[in-house]
């Protein structure tokens, strides 16, 4: 058996052990679930919304369990509790949205009406779940929940960064009678890797570098893979934005949970004419950033969760100041009681050959530069290889808009910044190296786990084969 072991970010100690499920344990646990799902589909969506309320109510009863545990998990309170909050709150609105999803009855041919056709929807038998560390349990229910409610079982692999969580989760799935077409297995890459061999398709939420192993593994298996990638969100302020709202909005989308998140902005383009006040807002607002340490009731941001991510900001800044760039505020990853934070850093100065410009962040890095020509902010915005998100500030709405629709990117928020985490029924595709796969949010995030059967009726009389004859008129 391997044991793992995780360590407390706030602490830095490994003080956290946990087996890692075996190619074996797989097997059995995969089989268990591809028995149980036969009943799962009979239900019918009815019967499963019926099953779902159940866990809904039953994690709620579990909420303060699990939310303790994924605060120990991630270093941040307030966020912990909203992760378990935000999967009730998925459940309940997929449950609302579920029923009227689908077409349904027989439509006529065009090029011949005799012949009718009409929509079956078959479920993927046994879907798995592989997430990040970044918001452990967000990112483990997201596509779980519509999977579930379209009729598959699901295994989901938790990041072995992050593990302390599942187990309260496990005890609420238990209770809600959901754990014979709903579990976890914990472990590192090797036991995603076997997971993938075991499933029917595969969700991944992670990094560009996995994100292409599991694509590569998928496509062996001839399984479809939904991946969820990284992103270096661009921003772009306008000669007619705000200051005020748009330095709110730029600090929020840059620094919100200490930016472990994939559509954090990563990038800052203002127009020259504001740039300087701009920056010196921004700096003021950054300076008054508080760490959520020594205690984790106050500040607003947390510790860097993976402590590997950590001397990535660090290499990050230092390849910047080395170029030539500044930093006006943070710019140290400092340690407290063993735990690794980084204060809001604004750099100055900064060019698309640094680093910090060019490859995924993930930490509350907030790179500002100034642009002349709007055609050469959204040059600069879309000089990357990745097309997460991207957001735009704009005096109104229509000029935000305008530029938005040139921007390479699957999602884009409009005079505010970071919007696809607040906001999941828009459909989106992931651009570029950011992802593969249909739209999690909206519609497509149920549809996808639905394979379309087409029955197709002849109400006319069949064809005789000497009508396709050679020389039949
Ligand atoms: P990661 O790619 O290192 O790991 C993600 C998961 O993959 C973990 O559970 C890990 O154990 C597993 N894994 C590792 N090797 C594997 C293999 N060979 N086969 C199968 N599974 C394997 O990512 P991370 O560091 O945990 O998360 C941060 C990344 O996630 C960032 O790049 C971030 O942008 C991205 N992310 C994307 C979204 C999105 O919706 N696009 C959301 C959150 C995070």
């Amino acid at each position: 058996m391997t044991m793992l072991q995780a360590r407390d970010p706030r602490t830095g100690q490994l003080d956290y052990s946990f087996a890692a499920a075996s190619r074996d344990d797989i097997e059995r646990a995969t089989n268990r679930l591809r028995a149980a799902g036969q009943d799962w589909q009979k239900l019918g969506l009815e019967g499963r919304i019926a099953r779902l309320t159940k866990l809904a109510d039953v994690i709620g009863q579990h909420r303060n369990a699990i939310a303790e545990r994924l605060c120990v998990d991630t270093g941040r309170r307030k966020i912990a509790g909203r992760e378990v909050d935000g999967a009730i709150g998925a459940i309940r609105g997929w449950i609302a949205q579920s029923p009227h999803l689908l077409p349904d009855g027989w439509t006529e041919g065009r090029m011949n009406p005799a012949i009718r056709h009409a929509p079956q929807f078959v479920p993927y038998s046994l879907v798995g779940v592989i997430s990040p560390w970044n918001f452990p349990l967000t990112l483990s229910m997201i596509d779980t929940i519509p999977a579930l409610l379209a009729g598959c079982t699901v295994m989901i692999k938790a990041s072995e960064v992050t593990p302390r969580f599942v187990e309260p989760l496990q005890a609420a799935i238990e209770d809600a009678g959901l754990k014979d077409v709903l579990t976890f297995v914990q472990g590192a890459g090797a036991t995603g890797s076997d997971l993938i061999d075991h499933v029917d398709a595969i969700c991944f939420t992670g990094s560009v570098a996995t994100g292409r192993k599991v694509a590569a593994a998928a496509a062996g298996n001839m399984i479809p893979a939904f991946l969820e990638l990284g992103g270096k969100d661009p921003l772009i302020i306008l000669d007619t934005a705000d200051i005020e709202l748009a330095s709110d909005a730029a600090l929020r989308g840059s620094v919100l949970s200490t930016g472990q998140a994939c559509q954090s902005i990563e990038r800052i383009y203002v127009a020259k004419s504001i740039h300087d006040a701009f920056l010196k807002k921004l700096v003021e607002k950054a300076k008054a950033v508080r760490l959520n340490w020594p205690d984790i009731g106050a500040g607003e941001i947390g510790p860097i969760i993976f402590a590997d991510q950590a001397d990535i900001l660090q290499r990050h800044i230092d390849d910047a100041v080395a170029k030539g760039a500044r930093a006006l505020t943070g710019g140290q990853v400092e340690t407290h009681g063993g735990g690794r934070w980084l204060k809001p850093t604004v750099l100055t100065d900064v060019t698309h050959d640094m680093l910090v410009m060019r490859e995924e962040t993930f930490g509350p890095i907030l790179p500002v530069m100034a642009f002349d020509t709007v055609d050469e902010a959204i040059q600069l915005a879309n000089d990357t290889e990745f097309g997460l998100s991207a957001a735009v500030f704009a005096g109104t709405l229509e000029e935000a808009e305008h530029v938005g629709r040139q921007i390479e990117a699957g999602g884009v928020s409009l005079n505010d910044a970071a919007l696809t985490a607040l906001f999941h029924e828009a459909e989106k595709h992931s651009f570029k190296l950011s992802g593969m796969g249909g739209s999690r949010m909206g519609p497509a995030g149920f549809q996808r786990f639905l394979r379309r059967k087409a029955l197709i009726a002849n109400t006319g009389t069949p064809a005789p084969i000497g009508a396709f004859a050679e020389d039949a008129p």
